[in-house]
């Protein structure tokens, strides 16, 4: 049946972290008269049938002929209450994924929706679009879209076109800055797609992150952690790691410069926009107590420079959700050289982000 279906695909992706990092992604399964999309608050590798909303598709279909405010937080109040008024009976305490339009719009059974760290580095990168055509003449790329109905929209807009000019159905969508959407009407289908699709950037990215861990002086990373936990929250846990990649950034502010924006929401989510990066071990003090002055929030990540990374969670599991993900984006740094070199996101599409609710639902609920 279509839902257990659906679970296999969710089980396979979710637990693969090339997929999947920190409860991302979401995976729906459709027939006519119902959407089942994955809901928020829950993760893909462990999710069970009742973990997916089921929602009415002819009322998301009214979605698109309704008129909404002009102003965007008011339409996205708006179109968010319409997608819940959109659950059926019996849904009312689960909260569908935000990206629910986007899955409606694939006619195919099942959609696959992840951020895997090699899509990025191409979705995040200079020569981003030019690249996808080269590589996957039959995707749909989709520019830098503030999330929601915007970014809904716009993808309902592109599909359309797409299938009219070449009376196909779109099954490949690549989001800049975000991820990838995958549609197939079987497991068998998606499962070549996807290994198509991965195979194609296993074979196109030359240059790899140098992950292999390094030794330290651990007394001095000790002083550091101390220091960092006495200006931190109660029950602070602080993660310190050090690999190629991160010596290399930590080495100088001038090698650290290009991870001093975010690539893509979810490194804002659960790491902050910004990184700290101290110059002087000593001063970590005085430098962390200014970067909350001046951000209005405690850096998630600090680099100092010469010792490595330090990512601060409120907790041991968040603190290695935090190290994952900035990870994550060392590593899509690192990816973009083959795909013409790093675009990080845009200015304001970052503040965007930072001040949305929806997002910030997702990171809470990521920390339980
Ligand atoms: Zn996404």
């Amino acid at each position: 049946m279509g839902l257990e279906i659906i679970e296999n695909i969710s089980h396979k992706y979710g637990a693969n972290p090339s997929y999947v990092l920190a409860g991302g992604g979401n995976t729906s399964y459709k027939n006519d008269e119902n959407l089942y999309i994955k809901g928020s608050g829950t993760q893909l590798a462990t999710i069970t049938a009742d973990g997916f909303v089921k929602m009415s598709r002819e009322k998301l279909a009214r979605i698109w002929k309704n008129t909404y405010s002009k102003e965007q937080s008011k339409r996205e109040a708006e179109v968010l209450a319409d997608m819940m008024g959109a659950k059926c009976e019996g849904e009312e305490n689960k909260r569908p994924s935000v990206e629910t339009l986007l899955h409606d719009l694939f006619t195919q059974t099942y959609v696959l929706h992840v951020h895997p760290t090699k899509v990025n580095g191409l979705t995040c990168s200079l020569g981003g679009k030019d690249i996808m055509e080269e590589m996957f003449p039959e995707a749909i790329w989709i520019e830098e879209t503030e999330p929601g109905y915007t970014l809904a929209k716009k993808c309902r807009e592109r599909i359309n076109e797409y299938e009219e000019k070449t009376g196909k159905k779109a099954n490949l969508l690549f989001l800049q800055n975000h991820g990838v959407f995958f549609a197939a009407n079987s497991e068998e289908e998606m499962d070549s797609l996807v290994s198509y699709v991965m195979g194609k950037f296993d074979e196109k990215i030359t240059t790899l992150p140098s992950l292999n861990e390094l030794t330290y002086d651990e007394s001095k990373v000790l002083s550091i952690i101390d220091a960092i936990k006495a200006v931190s929250d109660d029950g602070a846990f602080v993660k310190f790691t050090l690999n190629g990649e991160i010596a290399r950034l930590a080495e100088s502010s001038q090698n650290f410069e290009i991870l001093m924006r975010p690539m893509s929401p979810d490194h804002i989510v659960y790491c902050k926009a910004l990184p700290l990066f101290v110059e002087n071990a000593e001063d970590i003090t005085t430098n962390i107590t200014d970067f909350e002055k001046t951000n209005g929030y405690k850096a998630k990540i600090i680099f100092v420079k010469g010792v490595g990374m330090f990512a601060v969670g409120i907790n041991e599991k968040n603190a290695n959700v935090v190290s994952d993900v900035w990870l994550d984006a060392v590593k899509i740094s690192v990816y973009a050289n083959s795909f013409g070199g790093l675009r990080p996101m845009a200015p304001d599409m970052v503040d965007f982000i930072a001040n949305w609710e929806v997002e910030s639902y997702r990171s809470k609920v990521a920390l339980k």
